[in-house]
């Protein structure tokens, strides 16, 4: 684990106290030197991933340490997941501010350790620096596939249904209860929205099935709609979703019946860390088996067909039109 500080001394002490102790891979060589190494697994592809979280547009700086690395961790883990990649490892670069002190550190790598463990996803180095800004993490992740096997965007085809993991819209309701702009809801309501804004809940363990069947898939960061757009743009197709289809938890079905205009922020609103994904017609059912047996629900809520543009329509069939298409990040 490299460090460019001043504190050269300080930052080493750290890393040996926090860091080494999760880099236990063989080819992490202890973080005693200035570079790892990874045997791809034969006959694999790598698949790579970078994608960072910054304090006060990710997350809120007072969220807990461990669910920062956590959070982390997950939005690329999310990645693989939709590419149909089983995790290999992780580098991690931690920008902090001076007065973030070792109570953090600590909790920061109770978070790693736990998902370290959880996804088969050992940490491989990094780097921390100081800086006048807000907290950035930056995760740098590898996985592999079978070679030639990653799931694409571009490879919807006219015909193929459209697909979502999970329940779409609860982190986006989430931030919005943080907020306090969410209408009055259950206390068991508002803590699952709040849960899944602050942990993500990536589908990995239906990567397998998605690389055995899905033609086309992305993980969902920035909504729905803006998402599925995205897919369907670089697929050449176009696609059409009914919002009635779309799977909501009960805490977003609560929020949606008090206040109907929150359907907006359910399918654009972004974070979900699901996975939207296409399928031919005729692998749907098998596809569907695969997943729930690997303990992912897989919900049907549209169609691919010839064209361009994403449609999607109510449950009058009217069609639904946002100001924003997808999300920004608060
Ligand atoms: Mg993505």
């Amino acid at each position: 684990m490299a460090t460019r500080d001043d504190h050269g001394s300080t930052e080493d002490r750290l890393i040996a106290r926090f860091f080494k102790p999760l880099a236990t891979h063989p080819g992490a060589l202890g973080l005693s030197d200035d570079a790892a190494f990874i045997k791809p697994p034969a006959g694999c592809d790598l698949v790579l991933k970078a994608d960072a979280i910054i304090g006060g547009v990710h997350f809120f700086p007072e969220d807990p340490a461990d669910r920062v690395a956590q959070k982390a961790m997950r939005v690329n883990l999310s990645d693989l997941a939709a590419k149909g990649a089983r995790p290999l490892g992780f580098l991690v670069s931690l920008a902090l501010q001076r007065d973030v002190g070792e109570t953090w550190l600590a909790a920061f790598c109770d978070g790693l350790k736990a998902d370290i463990g959880a996804f088969s996803c050992p940490l491989f180095g990094g780097d921390t620096d100081r800086t006048p800004g807000p907290i950035t993490v930056s995760v740098a992740m590898f996985g592999a596939v079978p070679e030639g096997t990653m799931v694409r965007r571009a490879g919807a085809k006219s015909g193929d249904k459209i697909m979502v993991t999970g329940t779409i819209g609860d982190a986006a309701l989430g931030l919005k209860a943080r907020r306090a702009e969410l209408p009055k809801l259950s206390a068991a309501q508002r803590d699952h929205l709040l849960a899944r804004y602050l942990l993500p809940q990536p589908r990995n363990a239906a990567a397998e099935a998605l690389r055995m069947y899905a033609s086309a898939a992305m993980d969902i960061s920035d909504g729905l709609a803006g998402d599925l757009a995205k897919l369907c743009r670089v697929s050449g197709v176009a696609g059409e979703i009914n919002a009635v289809k779309v799977p909501l938890s009960d805490a977003a079905k609560g929020a949606l019946a008090a206040a109907p205009a929150l359907i907006e922020t359910i399918l654009t609103g972004g974070d979900d860390y699901e996975i939207v994904c296409t399928v031919a017609r005729d692998k749907a059912e098998a596809f569907k088996a695969a997943s729930d047996k690997a303990g992912v629900s897989l919900t049907e809520i549209g169609t691919v067909g010839a064209g361009e543009g994403l449609v999607i329509r109510d449950t009058q069939g009217q069609k639904l039109e946002f100001a924003h298409g997808s999300f920004s990040h608060f």
